[in-house]
């Protein structure tokens, strides 16, 4: 039986601002699956940013529970949290968010130094995880602004990964690269998630989608489609794409 790795209960999310509630997540009952690549959909607005906020405990839901592999979320205060998240959630950004001011391999080294390993172990982890990505020694040394915007992404999931996190969180990760560099990068994530780490990830675009095995489609906060896709190989896509375009279609 495949387990379960996050379970969501009656999860709500509510924004308030000048005096009007915005009820963002309405009661969501999630079951995420270790070692899947689950995929969430939905127009702009929908929820899907705020969602993988508060699976990932970035964010504190407004009500509802989360049970991360067993441990409910709600019963950790804040700076527990901040360890739990750190050793189990890797998170990547469509705006990548890398430190400027720091090379390719101290901001990977920053997320893992956080954790307290030594820095001679982690070094070696970093530059190993760093030629999987295909990010050489020769960039190492290089700062962020050098980098193209895939090769920034591919440090980007390098640096979520450093702490191996049980699974890795990535709110449309190719949105700001263009075709190649969004290849390079879905490549390196299916790569992860084939080497058995979880995986959720946002995207509008369905070839980017097609990575994924199962398909959540959330719409003004509910979860109205749920697809099983099968897992992703070259051989299979054209089937699974047909799949999911009729499920978008349905979804609407
Ligand atoms: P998506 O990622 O699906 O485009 P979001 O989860 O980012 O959607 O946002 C869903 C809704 O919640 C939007 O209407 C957005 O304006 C609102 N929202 C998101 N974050 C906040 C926040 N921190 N404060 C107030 N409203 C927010
Ligand atoms: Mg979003």
């Amino acid at each position: 039986m495949t387990k379960i790795i996050i379970k969501t209960e009656k999860l709500c999310k509510t924004f308030s601002s000048g005096g009007i509630q915005q009820h963002v997540l309405k009661n969501l009952d999630i079951s995420l699956f270790e070692g899947d690549f689950t995929i969430i959909m939905g127009s702009s607005g929908s929820g899907k940013s705020t969602l993988l906020y508060a699976m990932s405990g970035m964010d504190k839901p407004t009500l509802g529970e989360i049970d991360f592999a067993g441990k409910s979320l709600s019963q950790l205060n804040n700076d527990q949290l901040a360890v739990f998240r750190r050793n189990n959630c890797g998170f990547v950004f469509q705006q990548i968010y890398l430190l400027d001011n720091m090379s390719v391999l101290d901001n990977v080294l920053a997320s893992g130094l956080l954790v307290n390993k030594k820095k001679s172990e982690l070094v070696q982890k970093a530059k190993e995880l760093l030629m999987q990505v295909g990010i050489n020694d020769n960039a190492w040394s290089k700062f962020p602004t050098q980098l193209s915007g895939g090769e920034a992404q591919r440090v980007g999931i390098v640096r979520a990964l450093i702490n191996n996190p049980r699974i890795v969180f990535a709110d449309e990760p190719t949105g700001a690269l263009n075709s190649a560099s969004s290849e390079s990068v879905l490549d390196v994530l299916t790569n992860v998630n084939q080497n058995g780490q979880s995986l959720v990830m946002v995207t509008h675009d369905m070839k980017t989608a097609l990575r994924g095995n199962r398909i959540l489609y959330l719409r003004d906060g509910v979860i109205c489609g749920d697809l099983q896709l099968g897992g992703y190989s070259e051989q299979n896509n054209l089937e699974r794409h047909e799949k999911l375009q009729h499920f978008l279609a349905e979804m609407g």
